[in-house]
C-alpha cells in the first residue's frame, strides 16, 4: 500500500486509445489506475496485485470476452464492483441482459462525468453490494463459440476455481438455463449459461454450411 490512500481502478479494454483515455480520466479524478488488454490479462493482474476497488471492462475483446471475464470476476472476486462498457448496445443506462455487472457505460453515448459519478457511487456502496454478490452464485455466462470439425457446436468455459479454460461440446441447442459441468482440470463444478441469442462477441461471419452429417 502506498503512502496515500488512493482507490484503484482496473480498466480492461483491447483498444489502447480507449484504455489510455479512461486511465487519464480516472487519474485526473484522483484514482490509481491499472490496465489490461483483455480478460485473461486482467485475471493475471487480479491474481498478482491487491484487488482493485472497481473494475471497468469492455465487453467486446479478443481472447476472453468481457461477458466471460465479468462472470469469472463475480464468482471469484464478488467484492469488486464492475462497470461494463460497450458500444454495441442501445440499452440506455441499464445493464444489458446477461451481463454480470453493477453498472453500464455506453461508449460514445455517455459522458465521462457519468462514468466518474458511477465509479464514485460504486465505491461508496461496495460493501453492501459485496454481500449481495456473495449471495448470488453467478454462473459463467458464455457466448456460443462455433462448431468443431464434426459440426458439433462447442463453447469455451473458464473454470471459476482454477481459471483455466476448456472446450465443451453443446449437445442441445437453445437451452438457455443454468447448467453445470466439472472442470476438465480441477473437477470443480462450473455453472454456466449459454446465450444463443446474443452474439456481440464475434460478429456473425457467413459460414458455408457443411453438407449434413460428416
Ligand atoms: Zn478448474
Amino acid at each position: 500500500m502506498g503512502d496515500t490512500f488512493k482507490q484503484r481502478i482496473l480498466v480492461v479494454d483491447d483498444e489502447p486509445s480507449v484504455r489510455g483515455s479512461l486511465a487519464g480520466l480516472l487519474n485526473d479524478a484522483g484514482y490509481d489506475v491499472i490496465t489490461a488488454e483483455h480478460g485473461f490479462d486482467a485475471l493475471l493482474q487480479l491474481r498478482r496485485a491487491p484487488p482493485p476497488d472497481v473494475i471497468i471492462s469492455d465487453l467486446n475483446m479478443p481472447q476472453m470476452s468481457g461477458f466471460e471475464f465479468l462472470s469469472v470476476v463475480r464468482r471469484r472476486f464478488p467484492e469488486i464492483p464492475v462497470v461494463a462498457v460497450s458500444g454495441a448496445y442501445e440499452s440506455g443506462d441499464c445493464v444489458p441482459g446477461g451481463v454480470i455487472a453493477d453498472a453500464f457505460y455506453a461508449k460514445g453515448r455517455h459522458h465521462p462525468e457519468q462514468l466518474l459519478r458511477t465509479v464514485g457511487e460504486l465505491i461508496q456502496t461496495s460493501a453492501a453490494r459485496a454481500i449481495n454478490h456473495h449471495r448470488q452464485s453467478a454462473p459463467v455466462w458464455i457466448p456460443r463459440n462455433g462448431k468443431d470439425s464434426k459440426g458439433v457446436p462447442y463453447i469455451v468455459l473458464t473454470c471459476t476455481e482454477c481459471l483455466r479454460s476448456f472446450p465443451l461440446s453443446v449437445m442441445q441447442e437453445g437451452v438457455q438455463e443454468i447448467q453445470q459441468t466439472p472442470c476438465l482440470f480441477c473437477t470443480s463444478p462450473v455453472r454456466y449459461i449459454i446465450d444463443f441469442s446474443l452474439d456481440v462477441f464475434s460478429p456473425r461471419h457467413d459460414i458455408t454450411a457443411e453438407p449434413g452429417g460428416e
